[in-house]
């Protein structure tokens, strides 16, 4: 569904990515696993035609989409949850989830959505007239990823869903972007240092190591690699 074809990818003369290619079929998980600097980011930004790559192909459904810009990519079905959030902060948290729909016009959809994303997530709909900026740290993921939703993606991008959450937090999110892969069948393509709990929810990963791809391979057997438990998994 979602190829990204030998991309290079450049800030100025530094060059963050070098020849990455992915797949990531219809109805999976997939995790891009590596340590802080790999070009994680900078894939999930290359993905999303914010940072484009200097060659190379991206395609969605066989389309080529990497000249595209950010919001018809959006358009596309591809829609991103940045790290760290980046909710708005003097908003409430329904006029978050409203913006996530703004590139939409059926109202009676957006309705639906917003009733879906209420029932995921339970704390939102009781905090919907609170400005996002005064919601703990796993709201505000959990209004994140709400708030993507409400665009309809076909594939979800998620940048570091678990960063700086406490691991009861974690693991509820986890859950639930397991449920909404399940039930939407929405494409679900992750990066995360917490590798452990990244591995346990994908069906497949891929490593990175100075923006390159070193390893690919089923979740399963990734958690049971010798270099990936001693570099990624502390064991
Ligand atoms: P993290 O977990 O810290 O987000 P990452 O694996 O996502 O790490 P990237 O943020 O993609 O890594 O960074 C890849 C490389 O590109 C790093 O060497 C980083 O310093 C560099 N880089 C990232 N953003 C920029 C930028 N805006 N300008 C210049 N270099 C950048």
């Amino acid at each position: 569904m979602l190829k990204v074809q030998n991309i290079q990818t450049y800030y100025g003369n530094i060059q963050a990515l070098k020849d990455v290619t992915i797949e990531v079929a219809e109805g999976e998980i997939v995790a891009l696993i590596g340590a802080n600097g790999a070009g994680k980011t900078t894939t999930l930004m290359s993905i999303c035609g914010i940072t484009p790559p200097r060659s190379g192909e991206i395609f969605l459904d066989g389309d080529p989409i990497h000249d595209f810009s950010p919001e018809n990519i959006v358009k596309k079905g591809i829609v991103q949850v940045p790290e760290g959030r980046r909710i708005f902060p003097d908003m409430t948290v329904l006029e978050n989830l409203e913006m996530g729909a703004f590139l939409r016009t059926n109202k009676r959809q957006i309705q639906q959505d917003l009733n879906y994303v209420m029932t995921l997530f339970p704390i939102l709909e009781k905090r919907q007239s609170q400005l996002g900026g005064t919601l703990s740290g796993g709201e505000q993921q959990m209004l994140a990823i709400s708030r993507a939703l409400m665009a309809r993606p076909r594939v979800l991008l998620l940048d570091e869903p678990s960063l700086g959450l406490a691991p009861l937090i974690i693991k509820q999110i986890f859950e639930i972007i397991r449920q909404i892969n399940k039930e939407s069948s929405t494409t679900i393509f992750l990066v995360e240092q917490n590798a452990n709990q990244a591995l346990k929810l994908a069906d497949r990963g891929y490593v990175m190591e100075n923006g390159r791809i070193t390893l690919v391979d089923s979740a399963a057997n990734l958690l049971s690699n010798v270099d990936v438990r001693k570099a990624y998994l502390g064991i």
